[in-house]
């Protein structure tokens, strides 16, 4: 048998290459784990972690807002970018860190440098050189995908750098539909920034809830967020005074800062890929089966860089498998089917399982349960509304799909995913006694079936 210098080198040392270095260096197995940027890749460095730190800084706007109906006086209240900023960056280095100790703990060798394929079994490090490895893990993660040929793209800002500007922006313009763009949205917005959101469909977050886009938009502009819908940029100039964005409609804004939020790209550049034959899909991504293994059979990927479901706990679920099957002898493949995912929009979204629209397509007749209401928190002021839905399986009568804009959403979805996921049926679920008062509630109390306008008027 040959012989190698590890039994697993990892490429990327992000949520899915980090859990599965781990857990095979814990299983007795030679591992090394290669990182060219900072350990805890996107998710700890420049995703999820600092994003939901700037949403907690920028929610206290609205905190404070609403805080008077209840009688405080806030009058004062100032916000002080670089003191967050320091902040966020002790916590952020904290995590890393202790991603760092984790690795070192289980026994797993850790290479700084960008790493590229020489060949099926060989990976060069930058400034260390060639290591052989028996099996190759590739979890080199997402970066963000910019329109490279549109003029004056180099003026615009993207999610990374959005984390360390040096001071805040008086204006921003926004451009990009999907979730990264209306989380940043909502928190430039809490922090006082005057916010345009421009994206080119005819509604935000495509692939959501019809009602859960329509909603969220809505309530959006009530924040203060201008949607413009439909267009997008065909250029940017830098003027005196700022960054005049033109848009393809005809219409112009001009901001002190731009940032593009147009999707993720898989990122392989510079990968070797090709020399050890890796093929790709047609997207960009490293094509995988179930079990995450590649076209070549001793090369596995997970997370991003696979497309598949871009969140971090399905990254390191998709590690977690690989690991199990490959070095602790259980085969494991992990189910793509009914993860729930939140949107850290202000208000933020909690959803899992299928669209009304997707239900129907896949199973023909749906029933749906909805309700809109003012969340009891905003009972003094305000008129924020909060969306609850459920789309039902008419033949199983199982819940096939869970949605809620309003105050604590994500914490309410992981628990309806834990039902969903076991098949509950709409009885079932209606069997489980409400806990008052609260906004989750409503979702147990719903009986009547939900007759869309244009149906209704039919009937
Ligand atoms: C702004 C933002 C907010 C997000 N918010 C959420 C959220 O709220 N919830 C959620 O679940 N997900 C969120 N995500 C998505 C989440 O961050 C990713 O799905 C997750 O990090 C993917 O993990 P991964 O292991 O595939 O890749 P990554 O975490 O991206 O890790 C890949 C690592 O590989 C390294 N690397 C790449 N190429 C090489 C190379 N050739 N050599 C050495 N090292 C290399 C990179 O530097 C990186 O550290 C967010 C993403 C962004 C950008």
């Amino acid at each position: 048998m040959a012989q190698y210098d590890y039994d697993l080198f990892v490429i990327g040392a992000g949520s899915g290459g980090v859990r599965a270095a781990r857990l095979a260096a814990m299983s007795g197995a030679k591992v090394a784990i290669a990182e060219e940027h900072r350990v805890g890749g996107t998710c700890v460095i420049r995703g999820c972690v600092p994003k939901k730190f700037m949403v907690y800084a920028s929610e206290f706007a609205h905190h404070f807002k609403t805080s008077k109906s209840y009688g405080w006086s806030v009058e004062g209240a100032r916000f002080d970018w670089p003191a967050f900023l320091e902040e966020k960056d002790k916590e952020i280095a904290r995590l890393s860190g202790i991603y760092v100790r984790n690795l070192q703990n289980a026994g797993a060798e850790l290479a700084h440098g960008k790493a590229r394929l020489a060949d099926a079994h060989t990976v060069e490090i930058e400034k260390i050189g060639a290591r052989t490895a028996d099996k190759i893990l590739i979890a080199t993660g997402g970066r963000p995908w910019m329109p490279r040929d549109l003029p004056g793209v180099e003026f615009a800002i993207t999610s990374n750098e959005a984390f360390h500007l040096p001071q805040l922006p008086r204006r921003i313009v926004i451009a990009g539909g999907g979730y990264i763009a209306v989380e940043f949205a909502g928190i430039f917005n809490g922090l006082g920034v005057e916010v345009t959101l421009v994206h080119r469909g005819p509604n935000l977050l495509r692939g959501f809830d019809d009602d859960v886009r329509s909603h969220l938009a809505e309530e959006l502009e009530k924040r203060g967020i201008t949607v413009v819908l439909a267009t997008q940029h065909t250029a940017i100039e830098k003027t005196p005074s700022g960054l005049v964005s033109k848009f393809a409609d005809g219409h112009e804004r001009e901001s002190d800062v731009v940032m593009f939020c147009l999707g993720r790209e898989p990122y392989v550049e510079g990968l070797g890929l090709e020399k050890a034959g890796v093929k790709l899909t047609d997207e960009g991504a490293v094509a995988v089966d179930d079990y995450s293994r590649s076209n070549v059979e001793n090369i596995w990927a997970v997370g991003d860089v696979t497309d598949r479901i871009n969140l971090t706990p399905v990254a390191i679920r998709e590690g977690q498998a690989f690991a199990e099957s490959e070095f602790l002898g259980r085969p494991t493949r992990f189910d793509h089917e009914m993860v729930a995912s939140a949107v850290f929009s202000q208000p933020p979204i909690g959803s899992v399982g299928l669209s009304e629209a997707d239900a129907r397509k896949r199973y023909g007749k749906v029933d749906i349960y909805l309700a809109r209401l003012k969340p009891m928190k905003y009972a003094f002021h305000g008129d924020e509304r909060a969306l609850l839905k459920l789309v039902v399986d008419a033949a199983s009568e199982k819940v096939i799909g869970c949605h809620v804009v309003g105050p604590d959403a994500p914490e309410m979805i992981q628990m309806a995913a834990i039902a969903m996921k076991m098949g509950v049926t709409k009885s079932q679920w209606d069997a489980t006694c409400a806990v008052h008062p609260t906004l989750a509630e409503e979702l147990v109390t719903m009986r009547e079936k939900h007759v869309p306008m244009s149906l209704g008027q039919v009937a």
